[in-house]
């Protein structure tokens, strides 16, 4: 059986203690692969390794580092089939959703950063009587990025890339669910010509390989999307220790269907905001509240449209919705639907596992599943799922809307759909999210800040933010 490697120092290599986890296809519960069970001895020799590469490469000119990032974009687009079966393989979605999105997006990571670090500018302040203070942007040093299963090599080269742009050196961890892009990502930069450990990926258990980033002194900031509750403990280990902390965290976003909206497009988007990628992606909508004189005619456009949704074999290219990730989180997904039948909840659509032949005879899949009649203040409502289920509530007035989208703990993302250009903006404002969408989904610039508030985190990724938060900011003020 294949094995991954890790990547330390430019090489990939086996981990120190030789032992590997199984890699599991969710399409077809089968193990294809073996990852590195690496622990703190292999995350020992990425630091040094690291540390030996940041001289020179903090150092290096930004149109040579520019030019290596995007010999990296290029690699990846050379060999983009391998990395879209690979990606498909290792996380459920459909091929043609990887193929569109997920690697496409991860080399426009690499191409952006490479070219915005060469308009990354500080700023000046001159005071009265001639003396000026500016600002120096320094790479922090050893820096380490940690990412989540949903979007493997998107969110993984979302932090990696802004992070080698600004000069530091880098150890990650994907997650050890979903490590294969990572794995070819280390071929693509031994290919490429990145210098021996500026880049080290560690593949691994989070409470193992990941804990031993957290923990180690050494790294001196920690970029992390994934859950709450582990946001929450690398918080607790990090903070005494002073490192800079950015964290992407879980949400339960809200999307508000006011009666004026464009009814066709907001049936057929907000279908794709809850369903792609199995449900699976932070940003989708999970909780739809629609005005109540248009809601009955919104349930019956949004279920007929939900179940026309065919779940499949990842691989077919009619597929909508393919596998649940993995063997455990198809049962957390299950568990909420049954929670939620016993909250009140009727099930309007899907609510059950579904058997697939052939190939997938083993695989996890879920019906895309359609809910209503919950309370929103129940933890159906509350708690994120993060798979194929969504809620529907009526809502009467604008207060009632916003009071229920922000009763939850998170505040990612949401989405508005109204023709009010007023309610628009008023909405936007009051919604607890980092980001809202109006009568559209999905739709990001990378130039633009990209966070949550409350529960889904602190901290802002994505353009300029991301540029600042792997670099410290020194005043330097010079008297004339
Ligand atoms: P987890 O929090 O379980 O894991 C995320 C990463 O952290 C994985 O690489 C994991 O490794 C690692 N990890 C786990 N425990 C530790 C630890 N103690 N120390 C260091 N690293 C650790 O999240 P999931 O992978 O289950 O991803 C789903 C979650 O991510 C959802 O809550 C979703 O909302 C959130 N998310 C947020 C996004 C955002 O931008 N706000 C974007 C995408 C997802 P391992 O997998 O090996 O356990």
């Amino acid at each position: 059986m294949e094995k991954i490697q890790n990547y330390i120092n430019g090489q990939l290599i086996e981990p120190v203690s030789k032992k590997y986890l199984d890699n599991y296809e969710p399409a077809t519960g089968q193990v294809y692969s073996l990852v590195p069970d690496s622990d703190s001895s292999d995350i020992q020799l990425a630091v040094e390794a690291a540390k030996t590469a940041f001289p020179l490469w903090s150092k290096t000119g930004l149109e040579d580092r520019m030019m290596i990032l995007l010999k990296i974009a290029d690699g990846i687009e050379r060999r983009l089939e391998e990395f879209v079966a690979a990606e498909s393989r290792d996380n459920g979605k459909p091929l043609k959703l990887a193929r569109a999105m997920d690697i496409p997006r991860a080399i426009s990571n690499f191409r952006f950063y490479a070219s915005a670090v060469q308009h990354f500018s500080s700023e000046s302040h001159p005071m009265p009587g001639g003396t000026v203070n500016y600002t120096l942007r320094q790479p922090i040093g050893v820096v380490g990025c940690i990412s989540p299963w949903n979007l493997p090599l998107y969110l993984f080269t979302w932090k990696i890339a802004p992070a080698l742009a600004t000069g530091n050196c880098v150890i990650a961890k994907p997650s050890e669910i979903t490590p294969y892009t990572a794995y070819l990502l280390s071929t693509v930069c031994i290919e490429a010509g990145l210098p021996a450990g500026v880049l080290n990926i560690v593949h691994g258990l989070g409470g193992k390989t990941g804990q031993a980033i957290i923990e180690h002194p050494e790294i001196k900031a920690i970029s992390f999307t994934g859950g709450t509750e582990t946001g929450k403990r690398i918080a607790a280990t990090a903070a005494p220790m002073f490192k800079k902390l950015s964290l992407e965290l879980g949400g339960k976003n809200a999307t508000v269907v006011f009666a004026d909206c464009d009814f066709e497009e907001a049936v057929k988007e907000s279908v794709r905001s809850s369903f792609s990628n199995q449900g699976e992606i932070c940003l989708c909508g999970s909780r739809i509240f629609v005005e109540r004189g248009i809601y009955e005619k919104f349930k019956t456009a949004f279920v007929e449209k939900v179940k026309a949704l065919k779940v499949g074999d990842p691989n077919e290219q009619s597929t909508d919705q393919g596998a649940i990730v993995s063997l455990q989180h198809k049962q957390k997904v299950l568990s909420y639907i049954q929670l939620a039948k016993e909250e009140g909840g009727e099930v309007l659509s899907g609510g059950i596992e579904l058997q697939l032949k052939d190939r997938c005879t083993g695989g996890y899949f879920i019906a895309p599943t359609v809910i209503e009649g919950l309370d929103y203040k129940c933890r159906t409502q509350q708690e994120e799922i993060f798979g194929p289920v969504v809620t529907l509530t009526p809502f009467e007035t604008e207060d009632e809307a916003l009071t229920m989208a922000n009763s939850v703990k998170y505040g990612l993302a949401s989405s508005i759909w109204t023709n009010n250009l007023k309610q628009a903006h008023r909405v936007s404002e009051k919604i607890e999210a980092g980001i809202v969408w109006v009568n559209c989904w999905l739709l990001r610039d990378l130039r633009t800040p990209f966070g949550g508030v409350k529960a889904s985190g602190v901290g802002r990724e994505g353009g300029w933010e991301a540029m600042k938060f792997f670099t410290e900011a020194k005043n330097v003020c010079i008297k004339a």
